[in-house]
């Protein structure tokens, strides 16, 4: 993924996964915004954590999702392949991949999309 798509996912894992709100979609924003205010000076958005480059801010995905006691959370890394694993109350799979395990936190943000987006359809009667 470029540097613009990971801050799209970003900003999708912050109001999506995260329900914070809003956040900026300009990209790769890394000098156009306000350091008081957080506010990127394009859009006027919060400037959003790196969620899918930085795995402190990734395992605050896990713990917002796994604040759910119905839902567990595994992390798999094979040689070749890294794998995030969000299972829902029912044993449904959610699931996100990296190519090395220091890409990690893009695997949680995979699958921490799927697996909101999903429970999402449910919950407007989309799906189930
Ligand atoms: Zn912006």
């Amino acid at each position: 993924m470029t540097p613009d798509e990971l801050r799209k996912l970003d900003a999708e894992i912050h109001q999506e996964a995260m329900g914070i709100g809003p956040a900026c979609w300009c990209g790769s924003v890394t000098d156009g915004y306000c350091p008081k205010t957080g506010e990127c000076n394009r859009c006027g958005q919060k400037v959003c954590p790196h969620y899918s480059t930085d795995i402190a801010a990734a395992w605050k995905v896990v713990e917002k999702i796994t604040t759910d006691p119905l839902w567990d959370f595994i992390l798999v890394v094979h040689p070749h392949e890294t794998e995030a694993i969000f299972r829902d109350a029912n044993g449904t799979d959610f699931t996100g991949y990296a190519d090395a395990a220091a890409e990690a936190p893009l695997a949680i943000c995979e699958a921490a999309l799927n697996a909101v987006r999903f429970h999402a359809k449910i919950a407007k009667g989309e799906a189930g």
